[in-house]
């Protein structure tokens, strides 16, 4: 039986990994929809590879050269962010949510509507929506699976596993690129340096947040919505060789892990076969070559975007979204040269703390969350533009 599936994201890093596993066995499934924002080249040869219905940037400006690129292939082109929207509503099976920020939430709150299976990378819409998104989710029978390396570890942990019984859930954290520099150093680090990460081949935001930490930050958030437990329950754990994504530790004191080489195909594959488990072409570990993996505590000087998370997580409501809005625009600062690398998490406090407690505490709607996410950035660019002058 084919599966109708859509890739909304399709061009970045989880995209095209998603990608290379569809079409490993182009029988299996009949693609709907792709989105993507600037490679059009791109977008328009997967999607004519994997004879898409339709394809949408979320750049309205390259609309024209998506149809031209898309000529005589049948495949229709659509661009801005209604267009992204409505492909959301187009009924599909199984829907990647792959696209990077906030911007993410309106689609995959769209194709949760439509009943269909959302494998969810954009944590973003969780940080900002979790609540909206489990309703959704549940209101319309619709199936929510991680993916992202640490929570789909969890998941697989806790199959067949009573909630009741869980102590703790402990995600793991690589450290980034500057996890053994010296703490007077990173005032200065660069664009160039905090865009490589050790272990993980991934798009450049995620991987400036994996260097500041705001990436297990929203991970934080994102444990907390998925799994129900509270804030105390979920750990963090510096583990630089990315091996065990991440362990649940139970009321008998057994702590299951899941270990496994750093290739988000596994993650995206067991969401794919869910609930499954099929062959995926990812490296098997020789654990007696690699000989030991190691483990050190978070270091909350070093990374006050793990501090921040947990105030968010107490504060609760419209926050996430607040913290999210910050943290994009700080480091879209950050990437245009505007402020330094310590001073994004700076920017996010104080924009946490400046917020108005009655914009926390409204109704967690699509339209509230919106608004709160505007505000937060407009009030984030402020911030930055006071310490950039
Ligand atoms: P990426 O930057 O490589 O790709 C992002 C995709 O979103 C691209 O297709 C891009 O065209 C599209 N996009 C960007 N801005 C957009 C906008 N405003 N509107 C619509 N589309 C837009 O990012 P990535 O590394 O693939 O990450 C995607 C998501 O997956 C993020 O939420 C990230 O946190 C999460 N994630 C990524 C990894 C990883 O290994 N890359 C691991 C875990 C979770
Ligand atoms: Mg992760």
């Amino acid at each position: 039986m084919t599966r109708r599936v859509s890739i909304f994201g399709a061009t970045g890093s989880i995209g095209q990994n998603t990608i290379d596993l569809i079409a490993r066995d182009p029988d299996a499934y009949d693609v709907v929809a792709l989105t993507g924002a600037s490679n059009i080249d791109q977008l328009a040869s997967d999607a004519m590879r994997l004879r898409a219905d339709i394809a949408v940037t979320a750049d309205e400006t390259q609309l024209d050269d998506l149809r031209t690129a898309l000529e005589g292939s049948g495949i229709e082109a659509a661009a801005g962010q209604a267009a992204l929207t409505e492909v959301g509503c187009r009924p599909a099976d199984w829907v990647m949510s792959a696209i990077v920020g906030a911007a993410g939430l309106a689609p995959g709150i769209c194709a949760l509507e439509q009943g269909a299976t959302l494998a969810l990378a954009n944590k973003e819409s969780l940080v900002c929506a979790g609540q909206l998104i489990l309703s959704t989710a549940k209101a319309n029978d619709a199936r929510l699976l991680p993916v992202d390396s640490e929570h789909s570890a969890v998941f697989q942990a806790l199959v067949g596993e009573d909630m009741d019984a869980v102590e703790r859930i402990i995600i793991t954290a690589s450290g980034g690129a500057f996890r053994d520099w010296p703490l007077d150093k990173l005032a200065s680090a660069t664009l160039a340096e905090a865009s490589s990460h050790p272990n993980w081949d991934m798009g450049q935001r995620i991987t400036i947040d994996s260097a500041s930490m705001f990436n297990k930050a929203l991970e934080l958030i994102e444990t907390r919505e998925y799994f129900g437990v509270r804030p105390d329950q979920i750990e963090v754990l510096v583990h630089p060789e990315s091996m065990i994504h991440a362990m649940v530790g139970f009321t008998d004191g057994a702590l299951m892990a899941h270990v496994g080489p750093p290739d988000m195909r596994h993650a995206i594959g067991y969401a794919l076969h869910w609930p499954d488990r099929r062959a995926l072409p990812v490296d098997r570990l020789d654990l007696a070559q690699i000989g030991a993996l190691t483990f050190r505590p978070p270091d909350e000087v070093r990374w006050p975007a793990l501090r921040l998370a947990r105030e968010v997580m107490e504060r609760g409501g419209l926050s996430g979204a607040v913290f999210n809005a910050a943290k994009e625009t700080a480091l879209d600062g950050f990437i245009a040269g505007r402020i330094g690398f310590q001073t994004m998490a700076q920017v996010v406090e104080q924009v946490l703390n400046d917020t108005d407690p009655g914009h926390i505490d409204a109704p967690m709607t699509l339209d509230n969350v919106h608004a709160v996410d505007q505000m937060a950035r407009q009030a984030a660019r402020d911030v930055i533009e006071h310490k950039a002058g």
